[in-house]
Order: structure tokens, then sequence, then C-alpha cells
């Protein structure tokens, strides 16, 4: 059977931390969308990890890791994460790299750096780790696959192909620079040598794994607000964030995913450009707090550093995005962070236009929104790494019933502290 582990906001939310511990009773860990312009923070017994392309189950040594189709595989980063997790003394996990998965080239990375650089005020807030020219190669059709590489003269002529067109961008548009296919073929030679244990038929094992009864698990990127196509277009990412992407980028049958969890945090946090909407923003020295607050060091980026933006816990938001993503259920990450405020406020409605709503609206409306609070009392006291949902403050139990009742999804799991044991199991309502 098949379970995702998904975002229902824009990332951030705690998936690797749930990946790791549910990868303890799992067989494979997939993942199947994005690249390593994300990363998951993991503190187990190993240490404190940012995994950006490894799947979260690398940690245990019965578990196959699964690069799948849908991924923008960067082999040096790959390669460097690898390293990196057996220099912590974790032993070398068992990894499949899809060999139908696409390449994400240095003139993807360029190409959105000069992007970025020239759209100046309008950027998109984008990492510059080649995402959005990944995709859209993809899908324009001159992408490199995994397979390729170990075809020169194929791998000679596509590169070929594509190098012409972004030189043709890169001089004409951006005045930069050519990039140079010898050299780049050359530089994937080297790289194809990397990954050349650990490329396969990931379709076959995958089919294969199911029908032995295997328990999968999908670890998606980022969250629904950041989907192309039911996200806050186009502050979105390129790739498709929702668990039925499962099916084609893990490439597991859409009958076999019986289980959604949808991991959200119990306020809110946002990276991305300071255009983006973001309704339920705590703004000035109540954000800051929150931020410094936020996490297991503060709300800042996992692969960028970046101070991410913080909010109240956004129910329309919420529930739209475990709506989309077809909760099963749901994981409350971060319920220890908010252990010093009197009272919490929770966004319940949009007002649009004097209109209050709780339905999630399109882009246009959605800037025009404004949050219609309402406020819970709070449990003034420290909860970190408590195990016992049942000994959690009345309030805190109170809050999480609140946001349950609010979203429409139960909640099965909450979390009291970034570590794989602060975790608590709790008997939905709903
Ligand atoms: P992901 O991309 O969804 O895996 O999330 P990130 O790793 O980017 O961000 C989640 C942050 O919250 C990380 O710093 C985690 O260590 C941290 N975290 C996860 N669960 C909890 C929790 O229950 N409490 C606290 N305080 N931090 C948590």
């Amino acid at each position: 059977m098949v379970k995702a582990i998904v975002g229902a906001n824009w990332g951030d939310e705690g998936k690797g931390k749930v990946t790791d511990l549910l990868a303890e009773q799992s067989d494979v860990v997939i993942r199947f969308q994005g690249g390593a312009n994300a990363g998951h923070t993991i503190i187990n017994g190993y240490g404190r990890f940012a995994l950006h392309t490894l799947p979260s189950g690398v940690f245990y040594p019965h578990v196959t890791n699964v690069i799948g189709n849908g991924v923008a595989l960067d082999i040096a980063k790959l390669a460097g994460e690898l390293e990196e997790i057996q220099a912590q003394g974790v032993p070398a996990p068992n990894v499949i790299v899809s060999d139908r998965a696409q390449l994400l080239m240095p003139y993807h990375i360029l190409q959105d750096t000069y992007e970025e650089a020239r759209l100046g005020g309008r950027a998109f807030g984008s990492t510059k780790s080649g995402i959005a020219p990944f995709y859209s190669d993809k899908y324009a059709k001159t992408g490199i696959q995994v397979c390729d590489l170990f075809d020169e003269p194929r791998l000679r002529d596509r590169l070929t192909a594509a190098v012409e067109l972004k030189n043709v961008l890169f001089q004409h548009l951006y005045h930069q620079p050519p990039v140079d296919a010898e050299q780049l073929l050359a530089q994937l030679l080297v790289q194809r040598e990397q990954i050349r244990p650990y490329v396969g038929d990931t379709v076959a094992f995958v089919h294969q794994a199911l029908k032995e009864g295997k328990t999968i698990l999908l670890e998606g990127q980022l969250g629904s607000m950041k989907d192309p196509d039911l996200g806050i277009f186009p502050m979105t990412t390129s790739s498709h964030t929702l668990a039925g992407y499962g099916c084609v980028g893990a490439s597991v049958p859409p009958t076999a995913i019986e289980d959604v969890i949808c991991v959200t945090k119990a306020y809110s946090s946002c990276v991305g450009s300071q255009t983006e909407p973001f309704v339920s923003e705590v703004a000035g020295e109540a954000g800051d707090e929150l931020r410094r607050r936020g996490g297991d060091r503060g709300e800042f980026g996992a692969t960028t550093g970046r101070p991410r933006r913080v909010g109240w816990f956004d129910a329309v938001a919420t529930r739209y995005g475990c709506m989309v993503q077809g909760a099963t259920q749901a994981a409350l990450t971060c319920l220890d962070v908010l252990g010093y405020l009197d009272e919490i406020p929770v966004c319940v409605g949009y007002d649009i236009d004097g209109t209050v709503t709780d339905s999630f609206p399109t882009t246009p409306a959605l800037l025009r929104a404004r949050p219609v609070f309402q406020t819970l009392p709070g449990w003034k006291c420290g909860i970190r790494g408590c195990t016992d949902y049942s000994a959690l403050p009345a309030n805190a139990q109170a809050y999480v019933d609140f946001l349950e009742q609010r979203i429409g999804v139960p909640i099965t799991m909450v979390s009291t502290g970034p570590k794989r044991e602060e975790m608590t199991c709790r008997t939905p309502k709903i």
C-alpha cells in the first residue's frame, strides 16, 4: 500500500520529520517531484540533517529510497548529500535513481539566476536552483533523461540541441556568455560514473514492491499552495506538489494510494517573495518573535537560510490545502512553539471586498483578502518533547480540537518538538 506524506500549505510543514518517523514501519520511500530547491530538516540519533534530494528514509538500512522520474535531479547535489550523511555516521543508504528522471543542468541554474535578475522587483523569489527552467525544458521536450547518459551519441545530440537554444537566450536576452556543450558533456560523463551504481528501472521496482505487499511512502516537497494548478499561481513552484502527482512522478497506480497524510504547522510560514499573498501574516515585533521561536532554529529556509514569513494558523488555506491533497489524516507539527502566547489568533475567514468567506479564492481575490481571526486562549507553558497527548494542557488540546473542526480532517499526530521521538498520537474527534 502507498501512503503519501504531503504539505497542506507553503512547504516547511515538517514533512521530513514525519517521513523519517513513519519510514521505520515502511519498505520504500519515494521522492516524486521537485528538486534540491527545498530542504527537509531531520533530527534523529545520527544528528541534524537538511535533506534536499535524498528521500527521508535514508536513515534506515531496511528502507529502499527511490528518486522518482518526477524529480529534478542535480547529480552534484545528490553526490554531495550522500557523502555528507555518511560523513555524519549514517550507513550507506539503499538508493535507486530512476533512469527516467531528468537532469538539472548548470544552464538551468544560470537561466534561473539571470531571469530573477532581469525581473528585478517583479521576481518570484526563486531559490535559483534552476527548477522553473528545468520543468519548462521537460515539457518543451528538450530535457535530458538519466538513461541518455548511457548512450553517448544520443547524449551529445540532445545536449547540443538544448545548448543551442540556451545560448540564444543567454547572449541576446540576458547579455551573458554562452555555455559550451563539449565542456558540459565532459562534466556529465564524470557525473554519470558517480550515479551509475544507483540508476535503475524504478517503475518496475515500484510495481514489484506493490505486488509483494510492501509499504511505500511518497514524500512530497513544498505544499498545496505551491502547486502550479491548484496553488497560488504564479507564486508557485514548477512541479506538482499534490499527492496525486505521485501517480506520475513515482509511477504508483492511483488506486494504490490509500492514505494521504497532510502535514501542517500549528502556525503558518511561507517562503518566497514579499509580494506573495499571505493573508494570516503576523508583522512587526510579534512576527519577529514567532519567527525566532519557530521550527528547530527559528523559521529560516533549510536550503537558503532566508527568513520565512510567519503568520497565525490559516484554517481557510489549510482546509483547502488538505482538500486538494485528498487528505485522509493530518499531522500537526510545532505545537510546542506556541506555548509563550496568552492568546492565539486563528484565521477562520477571509474578508474579500466586505464579504467574509471560508472558501479559498483564486489569486486576484486572494490579493484583496483580509484575515478574520478568532482568538483562542493559550496554555502558557512548555510542552516540548511531550509524547503523551492526554498529558498536554487542556487549552493546547482545545486548540487542536478547534483546528481539526475547521480543517475538517482528522488530526492523528501532534508533534511537540523537532526530534524524531517528540511526537504524540491523538484520537481524532471528527
Ligand atoms: P519540510 O520541508 O516540510 O520537511 O519542513 P522543514 O524541515 O523545511 O521545516 C520544518 C521545521 O520545523 C524544521 O526546522 C524542523 O526541525 C522543525 N520541526 C518539525 N516538527 C517540529 C515540532 O513539532 N516542533 C518544533 N519546534 N519544530 C519542529
